[in-house]
């Protein structure tokens, strides 16, 4: 009997061990304890982006990925039970295939490729992650991206999305992700921040901010595996993950190839002597979330730099589609404006186009400057640069007066001109004659 109670009390030890195994936080790992690669990504001859703007002496890429790379890799290894491995810790050439192929090599159970960003127009701003198309690495993707995210978001990043990328063969684009999945390791992406728009650079202009960047990446991590550390003192072994679909790819993440389906501006009111326009713009796109907005004040030949989308959450796919802004106007000029809605994947639609009949006109100097300063400050968000051409065309009052002077010099010279060549002539005429 007594060895019945002894086996029963053992079966139900053992139990609860498997059921408290099974019942852990944290993505699924291959072996005993979890073996990353994290891969800075660009090296040697591949630079990455050089368009970095705020980095006194500018930096590029590669150094960057490589900087943050390096302090993620730190942090990580001082949480317990995990291995981690850098593709390259030099200014190394790695194809991405050898990345691939490296982490395959010791067996990793997820790589994570540490890179910065950068527009073709410059324009764009915030960190994205991109991660495989199919199921369940997709998931996997979704889960630590969203953990990465939101943690960027709260210092003051916007949250661009996790996303997936296809190829014209329906692959997934991206070779690092390609490639791993070839080899069966899931393979994200984390592009940080951009180095050429001003809402981001005060996030990477500095060392110490790489290197914060790539803390926050090795926390993530931690939490997307549920680890703890007992040498940082903390304790990630009951984060939640985000609840995936593991036969399928997460909705939110599939690429959206249409642009925004409405664009719809409505302009609520007009001042022409205080210079500003309100405005109403309805916009919406079922697949991806509205992520940006910009302005015109020419009828869409140039547009303000862009704006983020108010209320647009880029994880859940939410974003109210409706924008209430106050433009305002540079005195002198007539205002045409069109408004343009950006979704998550970076296409836009424009809306319907608003052509003032008059020229906005602030007063000259009725208004006490304190005001008028006040009125500045609460559009400073959305004020508009107007671009350098038009400005020439525009003639002060003082130039005007200075145009008519030189005319009436001009023709009085002339007369005088005329007036001696005719007298001149007739004199000439009376010799002849004589
Ligand atoms: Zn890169």
């Amino acid at each position: 009997m007594k060895k019945y109670v002894v086996a029963a009390i053992g079966f139900l030890l053992l139990w609860m061990v498997s059921v408290n195994t099974s019942c852990a936080a944290g993505a699924p790992v291959k072996g005993e304890q979890p073996v990353i690669v994290i891969d800075p990504g660009h090296g040697g001859e591949n630079l990455g982006t050089e368009a970095n703007v705020s980095f006194p002496g500018g930096i590029q890429e590669k150094e960057m990925d490589l900087i943050t790379a390096k302090a993620m890799y730190e942090e990580l290894q001082a949480f317990d039970g995990v291995t981690v491995y850098l593709t390259r810790d030099s200014d190394q050439d790695l194809t991405l295939k050898e990345r691939a192929e490296f982490a395959a090599g010791v067996d990793a159970d997820y790589l994570f490729s540490i890179h910065y960003n950068a527009s073709e127009d410059h324009d764009q701003f915030g960190a994205e992650v991109w991660v495989p198309l199919h199921a369940p690495f997709n998931g996997y993707g979704y889960q630590f991206g969203s953990i990465l995210l939101r943690d960027l978001e709260e210092m003051g990043i916007l949250n661009c999305g996790v996303k997936t990328r296809q190829n014209d063969k329906g692959k997934d684009y991206y070779g690092i992700i390609r490639e791993s999945y070839a080899r069966e390791i899931p393979a994200f992406i984390i592009e940080h921040c951009h180095v050429d728009e001003r809402r981001d650079t005060s996030y990477c202009d500095s060392v110490e901010d790489m290197e914060l960047l790539g803390r926050k990446d090795a926390h993530s991590v931690a939490k997307f595996l549920g680890l703890k550390s007992e040498k940082l003192g903390v304790d990630y072994s009951s984060h939640a993950l985000a609840e995936v679909d593991s036969g399928n790819t997460v909705p939110i993440t599939i690429q959206d190839t249409t642009p925004p389906s409405l664009c719809l501006l409505e302009i609520l009111k007009t001042d022409e002597e205080a210079c500003t326009i309100s405005a109403h713009l309805l916009a919406q796109d079922q697949e991806s979330p509205l992520l940006y907005y910009a302005y015109s004040l020419d009828g869409g030949l140039t547009f303000s730099e862009r704006y983020a989308w108010p209320g647009t959450d880029c994880l859940s796919g939410t974003a109210d589609g409706v924008l209430e802004v106050e433009l305002t106007i540079p005195s002198g000029i007539q205002p045409h404006v069109v408004f343009r809605a950006i979704n998550m994947y970076g296409l836009w639609t424009d809306s319907n186009d608003y052509l003032s009949e008059v020229v906005f006109q602030a007063p000259a100097s009725s208004e006490p400057d304190e005001v008028r300063e006040s009125a500045v400050e609460t559009m400073k968000e959305i004020k508009y640069d107007l671009p350098q051409t038009k400005e020439e065309n525009l003639l002060s009052p003082g130039h005007m007066m200075g145009i008519v002077i030189l005319s009436v010099v001009l023709i009085a010279l002339l007369f005088g001109i005329s007036c001696v060549i005719t007298v001149m002539k007739n004199h000439h005429r009376q010799g002849r004659n004589r």
